[in-house]
């Protein structure tokens, strides 16, 4: 079994630190090594300036270009949206090669509320194994304790943990030796 290594990859403003701190909590949760590659600028044709989002869609379509090597976290400050969804947290290609989370809505500030930056590392964290399990394979979980629940609102996300449940981690092994 070869576990791939996984480019983070930060877009537009991003917390380094923040990214930096994820590598290890996803390597205990995946068996991956992670890579932090240079922040890039979004692609402007992701901007909706209807809605001030930019379309995760847009943006993970241009990930899957050549420039690219895959396997691939892109982490975005900015509001990510999805066609006939008022927002996400984020997208991944299920058994694909890009996904990507916001980190927009994790943070306390973007609802008045005071920085609380264990708060935003713990949910970044979450965010992320989520679309990682996507994208190795793992479809939503009836667990609502487990990562892979979905998340349709914050206290969504904050009621669930950072870790897979018995079966999504026995899933993900399984997969993970495919590849
Ligand atoms: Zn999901
Ligand atoms: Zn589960």
């Amino acid at each position: 079994m070869m576990s791939p290594k996984i480019t983070l990859l930060p877009l537009g403003a991003a917390d380094l630190r923040l990214l930096e701190w994820l590598k290890e909590p996803l390597k205990e949760r995946l068996g991956c090594e992670f890579g932090i590659s240079s922040p890039l600028s979004l692609p402007k044709s992701a901007f909706s300036p209807q809605r001030s989002q930019y379309n995760s869609r847009i943006i993970l379509n241009w990930l899957r270009s050549d420039q690219f090597s895959p396997p691939l976290l892109a982490v975005a400050q900015v509001d990510l949206y999805s066609p006939g969804l008022n927002f996400v947290f984020g997208e991944a290609e299920l058994r694909g090669d890009v996904a990507i989370i916001s980190l927009a809505r994790l943070n306390p500030g973007f609802y008045h509320l005071s920085p609380d930056e264990l708060l935003l590392k713990e949910r970044a964290l979450k965010e992320a194994t989520h679309e990682l399990g996507h994208l190795f394979g793992l479809r939503h979980c009836p667990n609502a304790g487990c990562v892979m629940h979905f998340s349709n609102t914050l206290a969504d996300t904050d009621q669930k943990n950072s870790l897979f449940c018995d079966q999504c981690g026995r899933r993900l092994k399984a997969l993970l030796q495919k590849l």
